[in-house]
C-alpha cells in the first residue's frame, strides 16, 4: 500500500505542545523506552507539536560507556527524529546550579549532613537533620514541611495525590557524592525546553508530586503529565531488568513497534502492513486514537497480544 501522503496528517490542534522523551543512558534501548518514546512521539504528533530528545546523563556511576550514542542511533533507526537538537544533561550544570542557588538563598533548601545510618535509623525518610559530624561533602536536599500533599490530574492515570512531607521527606537535589539528583535537573530542564506535555513511564508517577512542588518552588509552570503503563515481566518485575531478554533490534524495527504499538493500546490490524519506517510511522499518526491507551500502571508484556486482542475493533 502506498504511504499516506503528508495532508493525511491530522490538523494541528495544538501548535504550542511540545513533547519530549528523556531516556537515561544506562544501557541499551528496550522495550519499555520503546513504549515510552513511541507513545511520546505519537501523542506530539497528534497533537501537530513538537518532539524534544533529551539524554540524561547524571550519573556516571552507573552510565554505560557508548549507550547514549547507540540509544539515538536505535531512535533513528525506528524513524523517531527529534525536532530540536538533542540536549545532554551533562552539559547543563551551570542551569541547575543556579536553580540551587535560588532556592538556597530563599531558605526552600539546605545543607544535609546525616549520615546514612542516621537516615536508615529514621526509616531512610528524612525530616530533621539529626546532629553529628558535619560532613565535608553535604548533600542538599528540599525541605518539605508538614502537610505537603500534592494532587494532581495525570492524563492517563487519573488523580494523584500524594502526602510529600509524610511519603518522601525532605528530598535530595544535589547528591553527596556532587552529582545533580533526578528531580530537580528534570524540571529545569522540563522549563528550560518549554516542555508542555511530559509523557513517560507510570514507574515516574509517584516522582510527580516532588516535581510540581519544585516547580512552585521555583516558579516554573507545571506541564501536564500523562504516565503511561510500565511493561512488566511474569514476575511483575520492571522490564529493564531483564532487558537482555527483549532488546529492541535497530535492524528490524517493525516487530517492536507493532509490539508498542498494541501496548499502547492501539487496533493491531492497521499496522500489520510491512511499509518502510517513515511511511509505517505516519500511518500509525492516521490510525492513532489516545482514547484507547490502557489506563492503568503496569501491563504484562505475556498479556501485550491479549489485551490488544480484547480491543480490537
Ligand atoms: N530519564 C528517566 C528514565 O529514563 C525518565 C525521566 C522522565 O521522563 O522524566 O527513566
Amino acid at each position: 500500500m502506498a504511504a499516506p501522503a503528508a495532508t493525511d496528517v491530522p490538523a494541528r490542534a495544538d501548535a504550542g505542545y511540545r513533547g519530549r522523551f528523556a531516556p537515561s543512558p544506562t544501557g541499551a534501548l528496550h522495550f519499555g523506552s520503546l513504549l515510552a518514546a513511541l507513545g511520546s512521539w505519537l501523542l506530539a504528533r497528534a497533537a501537530g507539536g513538537a518532539w524534544l530528545v533529551r539524554v540524561e546523563d547524571l550519573d556516571p556511576p552507573r552510565e554505560v560507556p557508548g549507550a547514549a550514542r547507540r540509544q539515538l542511533e536505535t531512535l533513528a533507526a525506528f524513524g523517531l527524529h527529534a525536532d530540536e537538537p538533542v540536549v545532554f544533561q551533562s552539559a547543563r550544570g551551570a542551569l541547575y546550579e543556579r536553580a540551587l542557588a535560588d532556592l538556597l538563598e530563599r531558605g526552600l533548601a539546605f545543607a544535609c549532613h546525616c549520615s546514612r545510618s542516621a537516615l536508615a535509623a529514621g526509616g531512610g525518610l528524612h525530616h530533621a537533620c539529626v546532629a553529628g559530624a558535619r560532613r565535608p561533602d553535604p548533600a542538599v536536599r528540599l525541605r518539605v514541611p508538614a502537610g505537603t500533599q500534592v494532587a494532581f490530574d495525570d492524563g492517563l492515570q487519573g488523580r494523584f495525590a500524594q502526602d510529600v512531607h509524610a511519603q518522601v521527606g525532605d528530598f535530595v537535589l544535589r547528591r553527596a557524592d556532587g552529582y545533580w539528583a533526578y528531580q530537580l535537573a528534570v524540571v529545569v530542564d522540563d522549563a528550560a525546553q518549554g516542555i508542555t506535555d511530559v509523557v513517560r513511564g507510570a514507574d515516574l508517577l509517584d516522582s510527580t508530586p516532588r516535581q510540581i512542588l519544585l516547580q512552585r518552588a521555583l516558579g516554573l509552570p507545571t506541564p501536564r503529565y500523562l504516565h503511561l503503563p510500565v511493561i512488566v515481566d511474569a514476575e511483575g518485575h520492571k522490564l529493564s531488568k531483564s532487558m537482555a531478554a527483549l532488546p529492541v533490534d535497530a535492524a528490524d524495527p517493525l516487530p517492536a513497534l507493532r509490539a508498542a504499538w498494541r501496548a499502547l493500546g492501539q487496533a493491531p490490524h492497521a499496522m500489520q502492513a510491512t511499509l518502510p519506517i517513515e511511511a509505517w510511522l505516519q500511518r500509525a499518526l492516521l490510525h492513532f486514537d489516545a482514547r484507547r491507551l490502557p489506563a492503568r500502571a503496569t501491563l504484562p508484556f505475556a498479556a501485550l497480544h491479549n489485551i490488544a486482542g480484547a480491543n480490537a475493533v
